[in-house]
């Protein structure tokens, strides 16, 4: 079985964003790349996920803005900060952290961000670019992460039966389309699927964005299949779990990521992929 180790791919991203930043700061007179984090509450799992954030950042050369809101901030007041950050010249790319409080229209808010400056690739305008197959499109970043982690490994795609486990407008969807864009033939399971399992074993490449602990147990995988877990899960115990059974599958499936150290390193090295992209444009 292959580990498909996603802590080592975002290590070598590190390695190279730095030295593309630096390399156009030598040629370019140019600001470091900055992203602006949007974050509304003080969730811990938010808090975690910003600190990773900024210290890939620190990593590559580029500088955070994190814009911290208190939970009753008002849609307006977003809004607002949000269009102030659009016409900030020093600010490259904005993400706002989610979950944000169900009161606020997340979709409202995310499309006030200048498609230029979107890097996680959720604005209307990008979502629309991603459907039409546009060029202009920024893959969401844990799209990007999987896709990455896939073609690091040398794993064809073009022509593969692709089946994906999940179809939030987040997670699932994205990655569907990002399989679809590289010719995979793409089927999407989610709740509501019948004999989950019998589609399961029918793919070459199964990803599993389902956000349920262990839902992927050994029967529903095959010899030879390349695994994907997006899954970030905790238990009571508070440990970090995916949607695969990582023991029950890894000695019969081909390659896996595993939970912690698969996607979740390589979503964080994508949405700055995505930043030092938005910033050369922007230059
Ligand atoms: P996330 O943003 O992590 O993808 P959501 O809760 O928004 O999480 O979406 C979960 C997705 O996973 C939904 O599309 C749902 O249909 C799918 N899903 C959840 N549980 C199962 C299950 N037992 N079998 C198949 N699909 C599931």
């Amino acid at each position: 079985m292959i580990l498909l180790d996603g802590k080592k791919l975002r290590n070598l991203m590190a390695d190279s964003l730095k030295s593309a930043v630096a390399e156009y700061l030598q040629e370019n007179t140019a600001p470091q790349p900055k992203l602006a984090i949007v974050q509304v509450g003080d969730l811990p799992v938010s808090k975690a996920y910003i600190n990773q954030k900024k210290l890939f950042a620190e990593r590559i050369g580029a500088k955070v803005l994190h814009k911290i809101h208190p939970d009753k901030v008002s849609e307006t007041e977003l809004i607002e900060e949000i269009k102030k950050l659009n016409k900030n010249k020093s600010v490259h790319g904005i993400i706002v952290q989610l979950p944000i409080p169900d009161e606020l229209d997340k979709q409202k808010i995310i499309d006030t961000i200048d498609p230029i400056k979107d890097v996680d690739g959720l604005t209307a305008t990008n979502i629309k670019r991603l459907w039409t197959n546009d060029e202009r499109t920024v893959l969401p970043a844990t799209a990007l992460g999987v896709i990455s982690l896939l073609q690091h490994y040398d794993i064809e795609i073009e022509g593969k039966k692709a089946v994906v486990v999940g179809r939030s407008t987040l997670v699932g969807k994205p990655i569907a389309l990002a399989l679809l864009r590289e010719n995979a033939t793409v089927t999407i399971c989610h709740r509501l699927t019948k004999n989950l399992e019998e589609e399961t074993r029918r793919a070459d490449i199964l990803v599993a964005a389902a956000g349920s602990e262990h839902l992927i147990t050994k029967d529903h995988v095959k010899a030879g299949q390349v695994i994907i877990d997006v899954g970030i899960n905790f238990t009571k115990e508070e440990h970090m779990v995916g949607d695969v059974d990582f023991e029950a599958v890894k000695d019969i499936v081909a390659a896996i990521s595993p939970v912690p150290g698969g996607v979740g390193p390589m979503t964080v090295s994508s949405l700055f992929h995505n930043l030092v992209e938005a910033w050369k444009t922007q230059n």
